[in-house]
């Protein structure tokens, strides 16, 4: 039996990043997943490193939207009806945390995580020679009305004054020349400058992967729910042992934490990509937000990728990509789609608490037990500062920030 210092469940771009930071810091590590690092949530997302994410999203609370969202026709936020007993509890908290002043408070705290996003992203795509993999674009949100455009600007003024969060607002020209093949109509847009994001999110996770092999690390394929306490897993290469355990298996952390006594108010928000040829010669240089039709269409290396907003479902329910259906003729007005490259639509589940913010700490009833989840929509975004506080809380190193905010203790578990 192989024995090592940890064993970090789950190699998405959490448990991935948890791995490296602790192998780089001197420890053995043993990186376990049921398949091939970055297949999971992380395998799919949009690819952007929200720096200008410091408010995390909330629920809105307006009469208006409450009612269209109860309608399940919106293209951003659809349900299955099924569900909702089960997520009733989980969304009344959410609703009540989306309350503004808790919002504020939230992100107070959220923000000294956001705020190193794109540094630690950096740090480690260089170490892991995949920088080429972050482009320091920004990102963009589009407006089709001065309502819209004028309620968002307000956001980002607010986020400047509070948090410094830097943008630059797009007239109709400027908005042409920096996208050339959008639509025409759009009114402009603002971009966040000091936001990155990622040409392939799957080949950052597989890269910070070879780089934790290269630093002495071992990956293993095994099912995390052979865990058994003061620690062992099964692998396909035998037992291993350890003497701590970080769970980051992102929205299938509940099948351990559960198991082990924890009951975590969790939840998913499920959604959908589908990536497009681009027609002729249309091109497209940042990720671009229709925020008023709640989906995002960004240049991959695999084609032009379309992902969807929130769908409220259990997570290992059936795909039903409605909303991708609803948007993709929305989205061939916006820019000029060609021919649909995947041959069905991908879908992943953001790993949800009820406060927004993920979980990162010790456990509280066992020793030597770690907790890295709950990113929800900005699971990429902190993957990599979330590996390196946990790295820095287990071998007690100075901390980068303070996890305070994100014990599991604020939950009553
Ligand atoms: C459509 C969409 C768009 C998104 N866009 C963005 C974005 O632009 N920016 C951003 O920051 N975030 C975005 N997100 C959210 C982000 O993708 C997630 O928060 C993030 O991927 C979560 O990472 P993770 O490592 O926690 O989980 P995962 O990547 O899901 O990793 C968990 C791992 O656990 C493994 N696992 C599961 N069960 C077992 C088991 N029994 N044994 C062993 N291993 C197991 C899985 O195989 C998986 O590899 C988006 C999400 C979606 C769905």
């Amino acid at each position: 039996m192989s024995k090592f210092d940890t064993i970090v469940l789950g190699a998405g771009i959490v448990g991935v990043s948890v791995a490296v930071h602790l192998q780089k810091r001197g420890r053995s590590v043993a990186l376990v997943d049921i398949k091939q690092p970055g297949n999971g949530t992380s395998f799919g997302n949009a690819g952007l490193i929200q720096r200008e994410g410091v408010y995390p999203y909330a629920l809105p609370r307006d009469l208006g939207t409450l009612l269209r969202y109860a309608r399940n026709k919106s293209p951003d936020v659809r349900y299955h009806p099924d569900a909702l007993w089960k997520l009733g509890p989980f969304l009344w908290k959410y609703w009540r945390n989306s309350h503004p002043h808790r919002h504020a408070s939230i992100a107070r705290a959220y923000s000294t995580l956001i705020e190193h996003c794109v540094a630690e992203h950096r740090a480690l795509a260089n170490d892991a020679d995949a920088i080429n993999l972050l482009r320091p674009t920004g990102w963009i949100k589009v407006f089709r009305s001065d309502a819209k455009r004028d309620k968002e600007t307000a956001l980002a003024e607010r986020w400047y004054r509070e948090y410094g969060v830097k943008f630059e607002v797009l007239d109709k020209a400027g908005l042409r020349q920096k996208e050339p093949h959008l639509d025409t109509s759009l009114l402009g847009g603002l971009r966040y400058m000091e936001s990155e994001s990622v040409s392939d999110p799957n080949a950052l996770v597989m890269a910070y992967a070879k780089y934790f092999t290269r630093l002495g690390g071992r990956f293993f394929l095994g099912n995390a729910t052979t865990l058994k306490e003061n620690w062992a897993v099964e692998t396909e290469s035998g037992l291993i042992a350890s003497n701590s355990v970080v769970i980051s298996m992102g929205p299938w952390s509940e099948q351990i934490t559960s198991r082990l006594g924890y009951n975590l108010p969790l939840a998913v928000q499920r959604g959908y990509h589908m990536h497009y040829a681009a027609q002729s010669n249309a091109s497209l240089k940042h990720p671009i937000l229709d925020v008023e039709n709640g989906y995002l269409i960004t240049p991959m290396t695999r084609g032009i990728r379309l992902t969807t907003g929130a769908e409220l479902a259990h997570r290992d329910a059936r795909k039903t990509p409605t909303q991708l259906s609803a948007v993709e003729p929305i989205a061939r007005r916006l820019f000029p789609l060609g021919n649909r490259i995947d041959s069905e639509p991908w879908m992943g589940s953001r790993p949800c608490t009820p406060d927004m913010m993920p979980i990162i700490g010790p456990a509280t009833r066992h020793k030597n037990l770690w907790f890295a989840f709950g990113h929800a929509h900005h699971g990429l975004t902190l993957g990599a500062i979330t590996g390196r506080l946990v790295a820095e809380m287990v071998t007690g190193e100075p901390l980068v920030t303070d996890p305070y905010p994100f014990r599991l203790e604020r939950f009553k578990v």
